[in-house]
């Protein structure tokens, strides 16, 4: 049996309230020995917040605190959990952990309380990862994501599928044991078909992982173009803040800013880059070196040009690098002055780039434009983050593109007439990988790995 554990589950430092949880078998005996109800003893009725006193070892008062007991099985981790609200300060909390301490409890460790969770069967992996995820969001999308993956959303998809596959190798063993009988109630042909249908779900399913990713994860997205060709000005036009500094003389953006926005809804990773260009400057040498290196790392590039003035080879160099990344789109800087780029050039931007579009950073003019691009190139049509099961975690991607390769290859095995057991084989194979995408059969490490992100006291 698991030991019992305790922590403070709130935030540390000064708050209104905080709260220590306990979990484990032992909780009654301890909040028996550290908690004195108002009422006696008789008080502590299951989810029945208790108002009463918190005792250190020597039976002294630590604080007045309300306490709730979640008895096992319907407890956020499934075993007798305990909950102290106390006064928020930051001794009187931990004094009220030191008397749980004093009980018997033993302090708890990162994530502890949601891994219990997850192993009493409370939470899927998929589910706990979401719990942590949700507590990472900083922005509206992905915390919208999270709390639908915390929901179960797609783990009661991955569910549904997986039911579906075990109905269809339940026939397809049925054809392996007794292969001339005619016990299969399903022919072949049909199995080939469902095979078929299940392979088209779950592709359908992992390529969620486009949006996924670029809400939870991030897109590393880099800012380029010539000195002065306003790329401060569009980092401050997206951003919505002044941390690039915007000046007049070229080339001064030296470092290589970084920055998390939300901008229709993806989350962008921010590079503002200081231009591609040979130079004697040493400290701008490095800026250049480095966004060079960046935007060999980039997935995405908002490649500005300043249209008020001719083009020079530098801004050429930029349209052939960035026009070449996974996604780019041109922005037509500069729009509310006279034009200066050549039809040419704009010409050759417009081929270069999917994506190209009229602005005015000084003057905020095209962030709409912007948003509107990048939400539709992020966005499969109607995705609903809050409703639709998405996929976000490279792992949950990578076992879902394998069960969808096992399956296919099931489907084709019996148009090519191999052997039942081929078909049984490779049916189990894509099962196994979809028991992983969900974590219901994961190995040790993975799930330390997931669980050591958490704080302590979730
Ligand atoms: P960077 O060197 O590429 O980062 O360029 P900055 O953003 O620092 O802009 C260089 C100069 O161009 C500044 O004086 C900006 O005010 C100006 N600028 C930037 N965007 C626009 C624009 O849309 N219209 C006009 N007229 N000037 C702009």
């Amino acid at each position: 049996m698991f030991k019992t554990i305790a922590a403070i589950s709130t935030p540390r430092g000064k708050g209104g309230i905080a709260v220590i949880r306990i979990s484990g078998g032992e909780t009654r005996s301890i909040i028996e020995q550290c908690f004195r109800p108002r009422r006696g003893a008789e008080a502590l009725l299951p989810r029945r917040a208790v108002y009463g006193t918190v005792v250190d070892g020597e039976g002294k008062p630590v604080d007045d605190g309300i306490l709730t007991l979640f008895p096992a099985p319907h407890s956020y981790t499934g075993e007798d959990v305990a909950e102290i609200s106390c006064h928020g300060g930051i001794y009187v909390t931990h004094a009220v952990l030191s008397a749980v301490f004093a009980a018997g409890a033993e302090p708890a460790g990162p994530g502890d309380f949601t891994r219990r969770a997850y192993v009493n069967g409370k939470l899927t992996l998929s589910r706990a990862e979401a719990v942590g995820k949700l507590l990472d969001a900083r922005t509206e999308s992905q915390a919208k994501l999270a709390a639908a993956g915390t929901r179960g959303v797609l783990s009661k998809k991955i569910d549904t599928i997986r039911g579906e596959l075990l109905t269809l190798l339940s026939s397809v063993y049925a054809a392996i044991d007794y292969p001339d009988e005619d016990m299969t109630d399903v022919p072949m042909d049909e199995i080939a078909r469902r095979l078929n249908s299940l392979h088209g779900q779950v592709s359908a399913l992992a390529a969620t992982y486009k949006t996924g990713r670029a809400v939870s994860e991030g897109i590393r997205t880099v800012i380029c173009g010539t000195p002065n060709a306003g790329k401060s000005s569009v980092y401050n036009m997206l951003s919505a803040s002044d941390r690039a500094i915007v000046t007049d003389v070229a080339g001064t953006t030296r470092d290589v800013l970084e920055d998390c926005i939300s901008l229709g809804g993806v989350t962008l990773l921010l590079w503002d880059t200081a231009g591609i260009r040979e130079t004697e400057d040493t400290v701008e040498r490095i800026g250049v070196e480095r966004a060079r290196a960046k935007l060999a790392e980039a997935e995405l590039a908002l490649a500005v040009f300043d249209t008020s003035r001719p083009e020079t080879e530098e801004d050429r160099e930029f349209c052939r690098i960035a026009s070449h990344l996974p996604a780019a789109i041109a922005l037509l800087n500069k729009n509310d002055r006279e034009k200066g780029i050549s039809d040419a050039f704009e010409a050759e931007i417009r081929a270069a780039f999917p994506h190209v579009l009229e602005i005015s950073a000084k003057n905020n003019e095209g962030r709409e434009a912007i948003e509107a691009c990048i939400h539709e190139m992020y966005f499969a049509e109607e995705i609903d983050l809050t409703a639709d099961p998405i996929v976000s975690e490279a792992r949950q991607h990578a076992s879902l593109i394998r069960a969808a390769e096992s399956l296919k290859a099931a489907s084709d095995a019996i148009g090519a007439t191999e052997g039942t057991d081929i078909v049984g084989f490779l049916a189990e194979k894509a099962l196994a990988d979809l028991e992983m995408t969900d974590g219901r059969a994961v190995s040790d490490e993975i799930v330390n790995e997931i669980f050591h992100h958490f704080c302590v006291g979730k």
